[in-house]
């Protein structure tokens, strides 16, 4: 097999990260073309020392200039670019074979549908794309045959638990349903009045996972679990009814497909992202990730119903899924402004959910045809949350 050309967006994340610890055990597999950051220069510098791409992208022109400066006076060769349009550069390069997307929320979607367009390998851990733009996403993808394989813990387990050469008809695979297992995050068991008060630090505390703080903040509220049935809805073609949810506060088991027969199909295994990460790198060979072996004996495994009266983000989501045409995007725009202004301390964990609210109720009725669409109804939908958390903050 020829050495995989990579880019990496959001290479400086955690995903990111992990990414280039995999592709590092594999000396001679994967090429690196271009690492992508936001704000981390100096990660980005190292990580640019360490793998020696071709382009190194900031999104801010002042950082790109600042990384540029010290490659050069590092004499690594690498070429620094700038700005958005950079990142669509490097993702459909035609150089590139895979691209792993890994931009945290909608910010990513450009340049990931540009390189499944493109017919890019694309290894999808920007979940937000998906629930942006949904259908958008998977024309391109079937239309340039372009590979997509999930990163997404869950999605991966249910892409391995599903049949080798899945094609996207479930009745016909003999599935019933997809259960979606969840850890239930750092708040499981506290009450909606516990949570009110609850502080960025303690929202970030994941029990089982070190993630980036967005990711983090939607485990909390549990949107990241109504993120993934979205998710789920589009990589798998299936309907809202045939997702289910199901608490699992060990994160062992990574989610399931139960079958006509009676028969249930999971992945297990520790909760580390290598893992799903080199099983998308190495597809269809399984190579090492470096993850601890699973060790069953001595833990016991729980499942519980979610409670959507104290994780409202989670009927949220599965009521936008059911809505269709803008909802999906609106939802996720109005979550990353609240969480945002969570993270800032500019509002209360508990105004997320009413943030997202308002902006749905208000959302245009229309079936979102273009990118153009899409990106206006998400532009909108931001507008309506900061005005809704402004009103809170002054009353
Ligand atoms: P992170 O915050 O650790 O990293 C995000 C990356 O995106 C960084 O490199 C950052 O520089 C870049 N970035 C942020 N805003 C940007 C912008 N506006 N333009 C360009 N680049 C920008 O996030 P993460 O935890 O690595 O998550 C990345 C994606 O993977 C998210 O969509 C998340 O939902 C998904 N995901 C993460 C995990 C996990 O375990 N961390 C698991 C499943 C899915
Ligand atoms: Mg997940």
């Amino acid at each position: 097999m020829n050495a995989q050309v990579l880019t990496i967006l959001g290479a400086t994340g955690t995903i990111g990260v992990n990414t280039l610890d995999v592709v590092a055990r594999h000396t001679g597999r994967f090429s690196i073309f271009a690492l992508t950051g936001a704000t981390q220069t100096e990660k980005l510098f190292q990580q640019c020392l360490q793998f020696r791409p071709r382009y190194a992208v900031m999104t801010e022109q002042a950082a790109a200039d600042e990384l540029r400066q010290k490659l050069a006076a590092a004499k690594c060769g690498t070429e620094v670019l700038a700005g958005r349009q950079a990142l669509v550069d490097v993702a459909t390069a035609p150089e590139v074979t895979t691209l792993m997307a890994a931009i945290v929320g909608a910010a990513g979607l450009p340049a990931t549908l540009a390189a499944a367009k493109a017919g890019k390998r694309i290894l999808l851990a920007n979940k937000e794309t998906l629930v942006v733009s949904g259908q958008l996403f998977m024309d391109a993808i079937h239309e340039s045959g372009a590979a997509l394989l999930p990163i997404d813990s869950e999605h991966s387990a249910i892409y391995q638990s599903l049949p080798m050469g899945f094609d996207g008809d479930l009745a016909k695979a003999g599935v019933n349903t997809i259960w979606l297992t969840a850890s239930g995050g750092p708040f499981r068991t506290w009450s909606l009045e516990q949570m009110a008060g609850v502080t960025p630090e303690q929202a970030v505390a994941h029990p089982n996972w070190v993630m980036g703080r967005k990711i983090s903040v939607d485990s909390a509220s549990m949107m990241n679990k109504g993120l993934e049935v979205i998710e789920a809805r589009w990589l798998f073609n299936a309907q809202a009814d045939q997702i289910r949810v199901l608490v699992h506060p060990q994160s062992i088991i990574h989610s399931m497909v139960e079958y006509r027969d009676g028969s249930v199909m999971a992945q297990l295994g520790t909760p580390d992202m290598r893992t799903p990460i080199a099983f998308a790198l190495g597809f269809p060979e399984r190579i090492e990730a470096g993850v601890s072996p699973l060790d069953l004996l001595g833990s016991s495994l729980q499942f519980e119903q979610p409670d959507y009266k104290r994780f409202p983000c989670l009927q949220l989501a599965f009521d936008a899924l059911r809505t269709g045409g803008f909802a999906p995007a609106v939802l996720n725009a109005a979550n990353e402004v609240a969480v945002d202004a969570f993270l800032d301390g500019k509002c209360g964990f508990g105004d997320i959910p009413g943030a997202i609210s308002h902006a749905l109720e208000r959302l245009p009725d229309a079936s979102p045809l273009t990118l153009e669409d899409l990106l206006d109804a998400d532009h909108r939908a931001r507008t309506l949350a900061r005005e809704y958390l402004l009103a809170r903050e002054v009353a």
